[in-house]
């Protein structure tokens, strides 16, 4: 996945951000014009921030009392909007993704930055739409048909002593386990290997259905590539 891409897509957060904060501005300024009493809460919120800050670097007054100061004004607040029928978070940004503010990242538990899960299934859906995977509602594990192969075993004819059958279970299994392991760094990779027409891809596809759907970021590119 280039740069590019995510830059471009981080610019659509940017203005999507932007239109949330936006929109925000204008259904406040609708609110506080039918109640002016909303207006009045909220310069008095901020002008008890600002004193406070100075009194407290001066030494001055407590912010316990702050605090309650604050409480009552935000439960006026609380009672004005209820009274009004209008919704607690009407005066809060309306944003796409609520865990990530549409930002596309969000702090882990170990307090570092990570991608949200939201950026990561764009980054996925373009790599997806690049690829050759199309089908892949009619060609997935829920669709494989095992009766289609032969049950029958023969060496000379299918090189193998097992089934083709069996053979085709076996490696399904194995793709099964791939996708559940997706995450363990000591499982190991799938490779694919033959020549044309064995249905590697179709495969290939099964896997990419199984990880799409478990909405983890599957490297794509290389799944085409050996198709
Ligand atoms: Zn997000």
């Amino acid at each position: 996945m280039s740069n590019e891409i995510l830059n471009t897509l981080l610019k659509e957060y940017e203005q999507k951000k932007l239109k949330a904060e936006m929109d925000l501005g204008k259904r406040k300024a609708d609110l506080y014009f039918k109640f002016p009493e909303l207006q009045r809460i909220e310069d008095e919120l901020n002008r008890l921030s600002f004193e406070t800050a100075k009194n407290l670097l001066n030494k001055k007054g407590s912010l316990a009392d702050f605090e309650k100061k604050v409480e009552e004004l935000k439960y006026k607040k609380a009672c004005i909007l209820h009274d009004a029928n209008i919704p607690s978070n009407y005066l809060k940004p309306y944003y796409s993704c609520t865990m990530c503010n549409d930002t596309g990242y969000v702090t882990n538990k170990d307090y570092k930055t990570e991608m949200c899960s939201c950026l990561k299934q764009k980054l996925l859906d373009i790599s997806f739409n690049k690829s050759n995977m199309s089908n892949l509602d009619k060609e997935n594990f829920d669709t494989f048909n095992e009766n289609l192969f032969a049950d029958d075993v023969d060496v000379s004819k299918y090189k193998f002593n097992i089934s083709p059958r069996t053979n085709m279970l076996n490696i399904k299994q194995k793709c099964i386990e791939f996708v559940d392991n997706f995450d363990n760094p000591e499982y190991k990779n799938l490779l694919f290997t033959g020549n044309t027409g064995l249905r590697k891809d179709f495969y290939v596809k099964l896997y990419c259905k199984r990880i799409i759907k478990k909405r983890k970021n599957c490297t794509l590119s290389n799944c085409y590539c050996i198709t």
